[in-house]
């Protein structure tokens, strides 16, 4: 799974290297997840002392975070780098709380806690440590390992059905669940009249999948049409097409890291 942060660093700088519109999103977003790839090997060199009982983890997780504070505070926009100071300030308290917040009611705004809990969770994932204390709501559209939304949805051939398979990305544990592909993957509505799929020639590989029942939508990342994308990080390098969702009213099921 560390090679997994890997490939996402490597593909940010890659397609930051290509497109000079979203360069400075995508060198952002690289150097945060460089701070995630360190946060998840520390967590993963530590991963005996873990239980998925973030309560009872706290002391381990907590190391990652005043590095990730304090680079922010550096280098990020200046309201999270306010945000990072307070945080620094508030000491260790403030540390615990925005993480047990981020875990047990988790919003895509809240920006440092989904940042390290990322990492943490995908960390579980990779050791088999199911969550014990995040009790959220089980559905076909959350993450069936953690209860998370889905960040972003992926396309790819599938022999066993038609057309090829979909799957969604957990937006906390970064894992993957299979899920029908005509079907918003926030209200559940399946009449394809009410579901649009918008392709830019901009973005061949991209799509966003938009519902007229609940007005929401997320991304798709086709790997059928491009085999090395790395479907989070593409995600975010396709930021154009959520400023045109959002133009035509479509609110985002879950916003990335970026904010977008
Ligand atoms: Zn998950
Ligand atoms: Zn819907």
């Amino acid at each position: 799974m560390r090679d997994s942060w890997q490939k996402r660093i490597d593909r940010a700088s890659e397609l930051a290297a290509r497109d000079e519109a979203v360069r400075p999103l995508l060198d952002a977003y690289g150097r945060l997840l460089v701070l995630q790839r360190d946060c998840y090997a520390s967590l993963h060199a530590h991963s005996a002392r873990l239980s998925g009982a973030l309560e009872r983890d706290l002391a381990t997780v907590r190391a990652c975070v005043p590095r990730i504070l304090n680079e922010i505070a550096r280098t990020g926009p200046p309201r999270l780098a306010e945000q990072a100071r307070q945080m620094i300030d508030g000491g260790e308290s403030a540390i615990d709380s925005m993480l047990l917040m981020g875990w047990r009611t988790p919003s895509d705004e809240h920006f440092f806690a989904k940042a390290v809990l990322q990492s943490y969770a995908n960390c579980l994932a990779t050791d088999g440590l199911h969550p014990i204390d995040r009790d959220l709501p089980r559905a076909d559209n959350v993450c069936p390992f953690c209860g998370g939304a889905p960040q972003v949805s992926i396309l790819h051939h599938a022999a066993d059905t038609d057309g090829g398979g979909r799957e969604l990305l957990c937006a906390t544990c970064l894992t993957t669940w299979p899920f029908r592909r005509l079907l918003c993957a926030r209200c559940g509505e399946e009449d394809e009249r009410q579901l649009g799929y918008f392709h830019s020639p901009a973005y061949d590989h991209l799509r966003v999948d938009a519902c007229d029942t609940c007005k929401h939508y997320l991304k798709s990342v086709d790997l059928t049409r491009l085999g090395r994308a790395v479907p989070i990080v593409d995600e975010v390098a396709g930021a154009p097409l959520d400023l045109w969702a959002r133009e035509r009213g479509y609110e985002k099921i879950e916003l990335n890291l970026l904010g977008l």
